[in-house]
């Protein structure tokens, strides 16, 4: 390799040093920058672009489930917020405040939106009076900021992160609830659908679950340093917000009612999760929908062989393109073929095409996959439907990987030592018997610092076993221990 590729390519190992490795990949990917401020980052054109592909697929199937997009401002005044005490002391430690405008200080301090229940759901109050106007579902993209002070990580950790939070108002609890699973069941989709990486679904423990909160509902990703990261989560509120902001509906008896609310986010550490799943130490390494380069055509030629070779892979790239495969022909002159192959692989395209004289006299193109360098030979005539099949089959593979990942991670525990044992020496997740008691989890939260990351969503599910891991109680509940981001 020559000094100049060195310096392109990644010279970090995933398995032996992963932080580094990670923000060498965003960084060298074109994903994001440090911004000068710790906490924060410059989501760079790459990085954006992933972040928009996510936004598709999730608007998309927001607005065919009822949803509207709406905005709110970006400061929430210090009386909204109190409305709801547990938003208060959930959140205090985390929100930046403004006290003051030019010059002169405010008359009431403005918090910079940790999330927006408290500014959302009083104009519900106002929007709302019948059940006609039920179910309201509102969603907004946009950035939200809690100031905690731990190591910038690239879309793990950032004082300010972009996500898109949705809130709704129902008639009843049930609907509530529906929405609630829907959104989870939304996420849970795009993870595996679109990211390609497998998530388990669960509940948080009660202790845990979103400031005023009936239920919070999450998605748990393994990452492949047996960490568990949680991009979304969807909360029940019973009508607990709808009591505090006064969201009430006349219904059919012509009586009042209190609404039922939900609300549900998903932040861009999804995309840090995917990031982090697939790549390798070529760098980035992307599934086939989020991809912005599907295909990238690499032509080979000697000078005799240019033009007919440049003439080739222009009207297979045309193909593509014409097939709805979003394609990159790289014919820069003045680069030679190695330096293409390292620099696509490092910017994580999925499937590259190589074609050179070999291939135009047979009428045939090579086609590699980029997570494992697979390479196939395959027709001329039919290269659109072909490259598509392989796009899937990249897809599968990045897939099963991942799945094949959480599968050998998530083991189970009966004591308090088989527990703290099994995660300290493997990660992942450990399943245990728990009494329910927040106690238990301090306990191996201050030898190991694992927690618990979520519980079965089915409350009538039996513990796996009768008695706590931990205080050998009455176990009432299975806990998924795992660390967490
Ligand atoms: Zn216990």
């Amino acid at each position: 390799m020559s000094d100049r590729q060195q310096e392109l390519g990644i010279t970090e190992s995933k398995e032996h040093s992963p932080g580094e490795w990670y923000a060498e990949v965003v960084q060298k990917a074109g994903l994001a920058d440090y911004a000068p401020m710790g906490g924060f980052i410059v989501t760079r054109p790459r990085g954006y672009a992933l972040w928009e592909g996510i936004q598709d697929h999730l608007d998309g199937w927001f607005k065919e489930t009822g949803v509207q997009n709406a905005y709110f401002p970006l400061f929430i005044p210090e009386s909204y917020l109190e409305r709801e005490k547990d938003i208060v002391e959930g959140f205090d430690p985390e929100v930046a405040w403004v006290t003051q405008a030019g010059n002169d200080e405010l008359d009431e301090r403005l918090a910079v939106r940790p999330t927006s229940e408290s500014i959302i759901t009083p104009f519900m109050s106002q929007w709302i009076r019948s059940h006609r106007d039920l179910p309201l579902r509102l969603n907004q993209w946009c950035s939200v900021v809690r100031w905690e002070a731990t190591d910038t990580k690239p879309f793990f950790r950032t004082k300010e992160f972009l996500w898109q939070e949705g809130h709704t108002a129902h008639r009843d609890g049930e609907g509530a609830w529906e929405e609630t699973m829907l959104r989870l069941e939304q996420y849970r989709r795009l993870h595996e659908e679109v990211l390609a990486v497998p998530v388990l679904e669960g509940r948080k423990p009660e202790h845990d679950k979103f400031p005023g909160a009936d239920t919070t509902t999450a998605v748990q990703a393994l990452m492949p340093d047996g960490k568990s990261l949680q991009a979304a989560t969807s909360h029940y509120l019973g009508d607990g917000f709808a009591e505090a902001f006064d969201v009430t509906y006349v219904d059919e008896d012509e009586q009042e009612h209190v609404a039922h609310t939900a609300s549900w986010g998903l932040s861009w550490r999804a995309l840090g999760g995917m990031v982090m799943t697939h790549s390798d130490d070529q760098g980035l390494v992307l599934p086939p929908a989020l991809a912005p380069e599907q295909v990238v055509v690499v032509p080979i030629w000697q000078e005799e062989t240019q033009e007919e070779v440049l003439e080739y892979a222009a009207g297979l790239a045309a193909d593509l393109d014409e097939a709805g495969l979003r394609v990159e022909l790289d014919d820069r002159d003045g680069r030679n073929p190695g330096f293409k192959f390292n620099e696509w692989e490092l910017k994580g395209v999925p499937l590259r095409i190589e074609v050179g004289p070999n291939e135009v006299e047979s009428e045939e193109a090579t086609l590699v996959h980029r997570p494992d360098g697979e390479s196939v030979v395959e027709s001329r005539e039919s290269i659109a439907e072909t490259a598509d099949d392989h796009l899937d089959t990249v897809y599968a593979k990045l897939y099963a990987t991942a799945e094949e990942q959480l599968d050998e991670n998530v083991r189970e525990a009966e004591s308090r030592n088989e527990l703290l044992g099994t995660i300290g020496q493997h990660g992942g997740y450990v399943k245990a018997a728990w009494c329910g008691e927040e106690s238990c989890e301090t306990e191996i939260k201050d030898e190991i610092a694992a927690e618990i990351v979520m519980v079965p969503l089915d409350e009538e599910e039996d513990p796996i076993d009768d008695t706590c891991a931990i205080c050998g109680e009455s176990a009432t509940e299975t806990a998924y221990f795992a660390k967490s981001y």
